[in-house]
């Protein structure tokens, strides 16, 4: 078994642990390896080896390795920051985009998405910390951006539920609170999204802290360094955002 399966299966194993204690079931938990800077071979071994889906971060980056068909065989996924002017180079690339995270943003993808027929799944993110560093939508306007986005005729964004990152934790269980936040919203949320979609998720949790999120209710976790090993900071892969 290579390195990444080897991985991948005990990643796996620890979701479907996390899930039992908390009398869930792992086959509801979604499993998307967060491949930035791995190569093609790597996201090849990672599709092979049975992972959901892939996220990559970078525009630059995730356009040549599907150059280099990375991805053939599994859902691609983005879920990095997104600016406005490459957003036409990520709608219709990806079966979700997680990381919607204002409306300037939403709108810009509803726009594109329309003028190549087609419409993009989405996940709004939420700014569950309140960090001046990160974007985000407040929780507190969760329901009534749904509800305005819902509202529109014609749209060409469909809203499959939310996606957070939570600050940096100094220690385990301290992002617990932001996790079942997160829930709380996602749960209120579900009657309307409904209205859009019927699979919906709720996506959050990354290497160190996925097992939290699960217990507080995620429905797919976005794990990178656990499966793909550390990554490596200005190596080459760096320069392509
Ligand atoms: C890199 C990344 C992850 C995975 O982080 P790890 O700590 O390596 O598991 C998850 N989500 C997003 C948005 C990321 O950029």
């Amino acid at each position: 078994m290579s390195t990444i399966a080897g991985n991948i299966a005990s990643v796996r194993a620890r979701i479907a642990e996390a899930a039992r204690a908390a009398g869930r079931d792992p086959q509801e938990i979604l499993l998307c390896g967060a491949s930035k800077m791995n190569d093609a071979a790597a996201c090849r071994e990672a599709v092979a080896a049975g992972i959901d889906c892939l996220g990559e971060n970078r525009v630059q980056e995730m356009a040549q390795k599907l150059s280099e068909h990375a991805y053939d065989g599994a859902p691609l996924h983005f879920i990095g920051v997104l600016q406005k002017n490459k957003v036409r180079q990520v709608v219709g690339q990806v079966d979700l985009i997680h990381s919607v995270d204002s409306m300037g943003l939403l709108d810009e993808i509803d726009k594109r998405a329309a003028m190549n027929g087609l419409t993009q799944n989405i996940l709004l993110e939420v700014n569950i910390g309140g960090e001046d560093s990160k974007s985000g939508f407040r929780p507190e306007e969760v329901e009534y951006v749904i509800k305005t986005v819902l509202a529109r005729p014609g749209r060409h964004v469909r809203i499959q539920g939310l996606m957070a990152i939570p600050p940096i934790a100094g220690k385990k269980g301290e992002n617990m609170p932001y996790f079942l936040e997160m829930h709380h919203l996602f749960v209120d949320s579900i009657p309307l999204l409904l209205h859009n979609s019927d699979k919906l998720y709720l996506s959050m949790g990354m290497s160190g802290d996925f097992e939290d999120a699960i217990a507080a209710g995620s429905t797919m976790v976005r794990v990178g360094t656990a499966i793909f090993g550390a990554r490596h900071y200005g190596a080459p892969a760096e320069n392509l955002s």
